[in-house]
């Protein structure tokens, strides 16, 4: 068996030692002659599996009381419409802050429910930087105030957690949800899809404070009502019981790695030695201010662009595979979350370097 190393922004690489795991109980969990994917979820074997996951995500996030975690299906876009149809209850605004393609594409989604208002936007500095919060307008009437903590294609993070000036926080941690601690009493939501740090596809969470939850506006559809998912354990319909499992099983494998800050100290150690790469090879430039760097999402370029399939294909002959940047602004980009082995950067590294003394 040959594992390589898998930059994909998501789905993306997950431990090796839980898709072991997995396999290992794949037809047979627990003594009961059945994999996961057969259990009813309303079974005792499969209700422990979900709950000892939810334990677990409570004790790794150190989640306090009063907050509800919900294990929901449609993704982080299906939160992009549910977060206004629970969290407007009956005022006309939501503030958003507008720092690429993923806060875009949020309030494109909330512009159906609400008139949004830009607290700032990156646009001016073609979404390279973030706008200081001293220059951000937030209209304290609005219900909310929305923000993407991680710029999965941009590769812009917040290194800090914003003042929302009184209003709800909410946060799209899809792409670094789990790679710090946080301080989870900040927040009226957090939302994430699992398919970066978390999981496999197919599953999201939310991470709710209770005096939210039970407002949505009428003709909110029952699986995206927050109240409705909350009173029923997220079993309201039959839940991705499958990727609710795996999910488990990666907030397992993080508690042995010593949890949120025990990764932390490598997500640092392994986006550090990359950046520095980066800056000092002469053939490779990153456009993102220091300051607001994704440790999860770092995109590169090279001046002399007619090189670039060479590189990718190159880098796939040395076992470094998914490294072209997204679509839509094309370049490089490694996605290095947490199930991205140290070794994984090192061997990026090696081959950046290779690659510049090659064709430099
Ligand atoms: N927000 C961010 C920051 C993302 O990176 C993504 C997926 N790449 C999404 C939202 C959309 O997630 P989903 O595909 O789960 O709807």
């Amino acid at each position: 068996m040959t594992r390589i190393h898998n930059f994909s922004a998501g789905p993306s690489t997950l431990p090796t030692a839980v898709l072991e795991r997995a396999r290992d109980e794949l037809l047979d969990w627990g003594h009961t002659g059945m994999s996961v994917m057969e259990m009813s979820h309303r079974s005792k074997d499969y209700v422990a599996i979900a709950e000892k996951a939810e334990a677990d995500l409570r004790e790794l996030l150190a989640i306090p009381d009063g907050y509800k975690v919900l294990f929901l299906q449609g993704g982080a876009t299906g939160q992009f419409a549910a977060i206004p149809m629970n969290l407007l209850q009956g005022r006309p605004s939501a503030v958003y802050v507008n720092t690429g393609i993923w806060s875009k594409k949020a309030i494109a989604e909330a512009k159906h429910y609400a008139t949004v208002k830009i607290a700032a936007s990156g646009e001016d500095s073609g979404f390279s930087d973030i706008p200081p919060e001293t220059a951000w307008t937030i209209d304290p009437s609005a219900a909310y105030l929305h923000y993407t903590s991680n710029e999965t294609i941009g590769g812009v993070e917040f290194q800090y957690v914003p003042d929302a000036a009184g209003l709800p926080l909410v946060s799209d941690m899809s792409s670094n949800i789990l790679s710090r601690p946080i301080d989870i009493s900040r927040f009226g939501l957090v939302y994430a899809g699992a398919q970066k740090n978390m999981g496999p596809a197919g599953i999201t969470v939310v991470i709710v404070r209770e005096d939210l939850i039970g407002g949505a506006q009428p003709g909110t559809p029952s699986i995206l009502d927050y109240r409705q998912q909350a009173e029923n354990g997220s079993m309201l319909n039959t839940p991705p019981t499958y990727a609710w499992y795996l999910l488990g099983l990666v907030l397992e494998w993080l508690k042995d790695q010593g949890g949120v800050s025990g990764i932390e100290a490598v997500n640092l150690r392994k986006s550090g030695k990359l950046y520095a790469a980066i800056d000092q090879l002469d053939f490779y430039s990153n456009p993102v201010a220091p300051a607001c760097r994704s440790r999860m999402n770092v995109p590169f370029r090279i001046a002399n662009t007619d090189l670039e399939k060479t590189f990718l294909a190159e880098a796939k002959a040395a076992g470094l595979v998914n490294l072209e940047g997204h679509r839509s602004v094309g370049g490089f980009r490694a996605s290095i979350y947490n199930a991205m082995p140290e070794a994984g950067v090192d061997a990026l590294i090696a081959f950046m370097a290779e690659f510049e003394r090659k064709h430099g």
